[in-house]
């Protein structure tokens, strides 16, 4: 409880000296690099510092996995697309004026029990929205001028979650995120802690690894693999639509490929 009211008091004194505009830039830029740009480092580092434990834990067999040309490029292209939001978010809140946020600067902490009704909130609504826009992603008629970037690494890497194309960046990295929950006037650090959890989410679906999360991070990285199956985050719009699809050979498929490399 002491920690609790160390935050509240920290926060209060964020609220009281600080202009919501300048709270807001801060708020995002650190969302993205303590919810992804730090876990992708993790997971690479792992990748880099011990192979056995990788070529063990790694979904798709080594002879799969992306050349280091291939790594450097897909940072270069997600920190380019964190880079150009967070900028455009900034210079939007600049020239409304920094005392103005859409978002709920509320110098009290939420409570546990309004954290956890906005987590549900935000999981669902993100669930649906994230499955309808990344299956309007897949029609033909899209998915070769958009899509198609997002799916070059068949073998994704955590920062491959945000190797996307510009278009693809807003609709179904960010909105499907940030919108519900702002909509919904949720409290800011209720939003700022979705926003930090779902990053992660993004980050652990796309590392290749096969463990610390629920659900397994098998399921979109089968859809890297397989392209139409598996194309929401928790899996309930894909057994909802019957798009749902296990993977069950990839183990054996997996010691196969590393036999014979
Ligand atoms: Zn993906
Ligand atoms: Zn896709």
């Amino acid at each position: 409880m002491e920690f609790l009211g160390e935050i509240e008091r920290g926060w209060e004194y964020v609220c009281t000296h600080y202009k919501p505009g300048q709270i807001e830039i801060a708020g995002i830029t650190l969302a993205q690099i303590i919810g992804f740009v730090i876990p992708a480092v993790v997971y690479l580092l792992i990748d880099l510092l011990f192979p056995e434990f990788s070529a063990k834990h790694k979904i798709q067999s080594t002879r799969r996995q992306p050349t280091t040309a291939q790594i450097w490029h897909c940072i270069k292209i997600s920190m380019f697309n964190q880079i150009w939001v967070v900028m455009l978010h900034a210079m939007a809140i600049y020239f409304t004026g920094l005392e103005h946020s859409l978002l709920i600067m509320d110098p009290r902490l939420p409570s546990l029990k309004i954290l956890a009704m906005d987590f549900l909130f935000g999981l669902v609504a993100r669930e649906v929205s994230f499955y309808y826009v990344h299956r309007a992603l897949h029609h033909p008629s899209i998915y070769v001028y958009i899509h198609n970037m997002h799916h070059k690494y068949t073998a994704p890497i955590s920062f491959a979650a945000e190797y996307a194309h510009p278009i693809e960046h807003i609709f179904a990295n960010i909105l499907p995120i940030v919108l519900p929950l702002t909509l919904k006037g949720t409290h800011f650090l209720s939003l700022m802690a979705f926003t930090i959890f779902e990053l992660w989410e993004a980050a652990a679906d796309h590392s290749g690894y096969d463990f610390f999360k629920l659900p397994p991070t098998s399921i979109h990285d089968l859809h890297h693999e397989k392209f139409r199956v598996n194309y929401s985050t928790l899996g309930i719009m894909d057994w909802i639509h019957g798009t749902h699809v296990v993977g069950w050979d990839r183990p054996k498929r997996k010691e196969a490929e590393q036999k014979s490399n």
